[in-house]
Order: C-alpha cells, then structure tokens, then sequence
C-alpha cells in the first residue's frame, strides 16, 4: 500500500519492534510482522497482528514482569 505519511513509499513486508508501557511496566517485542514504508520507515501493523501483540501482552503482564523484551515469534 501507498504510505501515508510521506505519500511517496510504499510498504514492504518486515519486522520491527515494538514497546508497550502499561502500569508501569514496559515489555518490548522484537520480530513483529509489519509493513515498512521503504522511504521513510513507517510502520504499519496490520489490525489482526496488532490483536495478536496485545494478547500476548497480557498473558506476560499477568505474570507480574515490569521489564521484558520477547521475541514475538516465540511467544505462544
Ligand atoms: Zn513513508
């Protein structure tokens, strides 16, 4: 797709990280499927990865952490 932001690049298939804060705790996910601008390096996560990333989130923050970085090919 056309990004828009700059309106000039289009999005490829990557990966990217992403950070989540919530209650204080910070957890940072490495190897997240998202659509990269290849001219300015927006990132677009598409609405079902994002789901995904915010389940995954809870079940981690359920267990109490306050810092951890996954990797979110290897979180269940
Ligand atoms: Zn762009």
């Amino acid at each position: 797709m056309k990004c828009v932001i700059c309106k000039n690049g289009d999005t490829k298939n990557g990966f990217t990280t992403i950070t989540l804060e919530k209650n204080g705790a910070t957890l940072v996910f490495k190897n997240v499927p998202a659509l990269v601008c290849d001219n300015c390096g927006e990132k677009y996560l598409e609405d079902s990865v994002s789901k995904e990333l915010l389940f995954k989130a809870k079940g981690i923050l359920e267990s109490g952490v306050e810092v951890d970085i996954r990797d979110y090919q290897k979180v269940a």
